[in-house]
């Protein structure tokens, strides 16, 4: 097992070079015209360079579909990062941020507000847990849930001041401060920005052997957290069984399992959580992306009052976590997800989507992976993933590369039979071409 240290200098010393594209070079079509242009060319101007778009200008969404500023219509199969699972624009959503924008914002959480109380009830009743802690972004809650292990290791397992350990997954992906890139196994992420968070370990993701060895050896460890299917390496799915045993052994050493389920969570796996598909019940749950459906940053971490109530009054917060605002717009994008039934959406069309991508000649995609409407391909290394993207975008499709060779295919769960038809006709035409 290696610690972030030996990681940070096995792991960039190892690795060949990151690809660093300009922002205006990639293969942009010779007719791009220069309105999508002068979009590229303001934000390379006047943005940090820590982005690299897929060259497309968007400035209208609806449902699955987005526009670009010369008018031409695609299909969103990114949904942003599956934070828009309830499709663009959704208007019961809008019409809850309208209508709240009105009445009242933001707070803080110096006072009371009558919106939170009633959030607070309607998410922890719906998910089974004792409590909510709001916040806004999806790292913020990961970061809350290691926090809070770190507390809870502390305040009720007895483990010394500062020694407690949080254990982490190979390949993981919870953002971008500086803790999530202490656990991160990605040099780009890492590299650079050290030094990193003490307390983090790292074990390979889908392999109970390790869990196991890790927690008979080490008595300090407060949590294990993981993605129940590591969305941003590549829609990595583990075996069956694998979360239920992760359950069972954090049990057992009286550890907290940790489930990020920013992006796996809210249907979009076809289950309302991911961890749904085996029935395991974590112990600390983050949620965020889709729980504004895509229209404001909210994010959400859960657990029980054992778990919970060892942060204590001004021992963390945020200004924004729990506004009126984020939380009737959370709570009307959940009720989207139930009322339009896209949960069981995604599951149909996810086994629709992956049987017709495993149609695809295998001697360009190889492998076919996923849950619901979280889905990727790997392609075979002689095609370039980021030249196939720029060729969907050209048919009408937008998806983007995620670790060189894989694919994520995530549309928005509104998409329906004919829509995930016509994307699967796009996505063989494009391979075609090649
Ligand atoms: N956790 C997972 C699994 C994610 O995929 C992401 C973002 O992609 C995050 C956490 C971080 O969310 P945010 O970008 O809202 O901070």
């Amino acid at each position: 097992m290696l610690s972030r240290m030996q990681l940070f200098s096995t792991k960039l010393l190892n690795k060949a070079p990151v690809r660093h594209l300009s922002v205006t070079n990639a293969a942009v079509k010779s007719d791009t015209s220069s309105k999508s242009q002068e979009v590229f060319d303001r934000e390379a101007k006047y943005g940090a360079h820590n982005y690299h778009p897929l060259p497309v200008a968007l400035c209208k969404g609806k449902g699955v579909y987005v526009w670009d500023v010369e008018g031409k219509q695609y299909y969103d199969f990114l949904s942003a990062y599956s934070a828009v699972n309830q499709g663009h624009c959704h208007p019961a959503i809008l019409k809850t941020l309208r209508e709240q924008s009105e009445v009242l914002t933001l707070t803080s959480r110096a006072f009371y507000s009558s919106a939170l109380g009633e959030y607070e009830e309607y998410i922890t009743k719906m998910f089974g847990y004792d409590k909510v802690l709001p916040m806004n972004t999806g790292v913020e809650a990961c970061e809350t849930a290691v926090k809070l292990a770190r507390k809870w290791a502390y305040s009720v397992k007895g483990v010394k001041e500062n020694k407690a350990k949080v254990i982490f997954a190979d390949g993981n992906f919870w953002g971008r401060t500086l803790a999530a890139i202490s656990s991160s196994t990605d040099p780009t992420s890492y590299g650079g920005f050290g030094p990193f968070m003490p307390g983090f370990e790292i074990i390979p993701y889908n392999d109970i052997n390790a869990l196991e060895a890790k927690l008979v050896s080490d008595k300090n460890i407060a949590a294990f957290m993981c993605e129940p299917i590591q969305g941003e390496a590549g829609v990595v799915v583990p075996d069956p069984g694998y979360l239920t045993k992760v359950r069972e052994l954090c049990d057992k050493h009286n550890v907290l399992w940790i489930a990020d389920e920013v992006q796996t969570g809210l249907g979009r796996t076809g289950r309302m959580l991911a961890v749904d598909h085996e029935n395991a019940r974590p112990d600390i749950v983050t949620l965020g992306k889709a729980l504004s459906g895509g229209v404001y940053p909210v994010s959400a971490v859960l657990a029980d009052d054992e778990v919970m109530l060892s942060i204590k009054p001004g021992e963390h917060g945020s200004t924004y976590g729990g506004n009126p605002l984020a939380v009737k717009v959370a709570m009307t994008a959940l009720d989207v997800l139930i009322n339009d039934k896209l949960i069981e959406n995604a599951d149909k069309m996810g086994k629709l989507l992956r049987q017709e991508l495993n149609k695809l000649p295998k001697e360009v995609v190889k492998v076919v992976r996923g849950k619901g409407l979280l889905n990727a391909i790997v392609i075979n290394d002689k095609y370039d993933a980021w030249e196939l993207c720029l060729r969907f975008r050209d048919n009408g499709l937008l998806a983007k590369p995620t670790h060189g060779d894989k694919i994520r295919f995530a549309p928005p769960l509104v998409i329906t039979e004919e829509q995930t038809l016509d994307c699967t006709r796009i996505i063989a035409k494009t391979i075609e071409q090649l």
